[in-house]
């Protein structure tokens, strides 16, 4: 990665990381989810608001890092408006971009989300970055599971 583009990186992560965006509790969501990586200390809530299979609304409360808040904010910002299984894809993506050498693939699904790749070479940081992701995994994983019952 060239200086400059390392530098603009860094400013969207400062950006969303002093200024988060969709801070904020929904009044009524259709699933929420607590992460917390007890190795950095970010603690977080995620709020969804599913209608049908598209996530409507996404939200998000707590304190961590600039790291985990970047990641929260950007996320939540790119799953509004997505369905349900292009935010599993989304997750599948993030992951490979934090753990691959060069996932050229995974960084194009992902676009403005690429920024937080640098974290890969900081082994302690991933956790921090894919806080958020689990949480929304988990979150959409309680919201299939419940569908599933109320069809019996
Ligand atoms: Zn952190």
């Amino acid at each position: 990665m060239n200086e400059e583009l390392r530098a603009l990186y860094q400013e969207v992560i400062i950006d969303h990381g002093r200024h988060p965006r969709n801070f904020k509790k929904l009044a009524h969501p259709s699933a929420t989810h607590e992460g917390y990586n007890p190795l950095c200390g970010d603690h977080l809530t995620l709020y969804l608001q599913i209608d049908n299979d598209t996530i409507v609304d996404a939200s998000f409360e707590g304190e961590g890092c600039a790291i985990s808040m970047a990641a929260c904010s950007l996320m939540t910002e790119r799953i509004k408006n997505s369905s349900i299984a292009e935010a599993q894809k989304l997750f599948s993506a993030f992951h490979l971009l934090v753990t691959e050498p060069a996932p050229a693939e995974a960084c194009e699904y992902l676009g403005k989300l690429a920024v937080l790749g640098g974290v890969r070479d900081f082994p302690l940081r991933i956790k921090c970055a894919t806080l958020s992701f689990h949480a929304l995994k988990a979150a959409l994983d309680n919201v299939s599971s419940e569908q599933v019952v109320s069809t019996e």
